[in-house]
């Protein structure tokens, strides 16, 4: 049903992966094959947000068309650098890291079409979540989906109902009203969380605790995987 869902939401804006929607169970030769441009991959814990402690596989894709300011992963916008990294092998190492959990983060990964990859983890078992801005088209097959909005390129109105996390970044005073904006656009049980920009901790972390102690849909996200020094 949410993969039909997904399908629904692509359109031309993406990269196209021919044979990606092939509809077998099993994941098709086309889809091992089909590559992204890669920045890097590794196991780690998921450091902020819902999944917090949890431990993961991250795969972070090149590429960026929204280029926030705060950005804490500039290399990631460089995609003519990257290597592009196949399906089958991306998987492959997420197998061999005893991955029971792969962050698909960047860069922005809705760039591409997400459907290989995410067939291909899912078919060995592996739990697929997002990050993204979701300013493109969603594709994909994901058990966890977190938007984060960014101002410069808000979210696809349609994505928003996909979102099983909301976590906004805080940099200012302002940026409350925008992320009440878009946590009006997400779905009931909808997690909702707001996390301090890491250069601008000290100035907001006080405003950010006295918000949420006055409106308590929303929680705090720690950057923990900064303060813990890992990667
Ligand atoms: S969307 Fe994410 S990766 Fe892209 S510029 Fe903003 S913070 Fe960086």
């Amino acid at each position: 049903m949410k993969e039909k869902e997904y399908a629904d939401v692509l359109n031309s804006d993406i990269q196209s992966a021919e044979g990606s929607l092939c509809g077998k169970d099993s994941v098709c030769r086309e889809c091992e094959s089909f590559s992204y441009p890669l920045m890097e991959q590794f196991l780690s814990l998921q450091g902020e947000g819902f999944n917090t402690g949890k431990a993961a596989y991250f795969i972070r894709l090149a590429g960026c068309n929204v280029r926030c300011d705060f950005c804490d992963v500039k290399q990631s916008w460089n995609v003519a650098d990257r290597p592009l990294a196949s399906v089958g092998s991306i998987v492959d190492n997420a197998r061999k890291h005893n991955a029971l959990n792969a962050v698909v983060t960047g860069g922005e990964p809705l760039l591409y079409d997400l459907n290989p990859l995410t067939r291909a983890l899912k078919a060995e078992g592996i739990c697929t979540w997002l990050e993204t801005s979701a300013s493109k088209p969603l594709s994909g097959i994901w058990d966890w989906i977190c938007i984060s909005p960014k101002t410069k390129r808000p979210p696809l109105e349609e994505n928003m109902i996909y979102a099983d996390e909301l976590k906004v970044v805080i940099s200012d005073e302002s940026d409350f009203s925008f992320a009440e904006l878009y946590a009006s656009k997400t779905k009931r049980d909808c997690m909702l969380y707001l996390q301090a920009e890491w250069e601008s901790e000290k100035k907001v972390m006080k405003s950010i605790i006295d918000y949420i102690e006055h409106h308590p849909i929303w929680r705090l996200s720690l950057q923990t995987h900064k303060y813990l020094d890992i990667r």
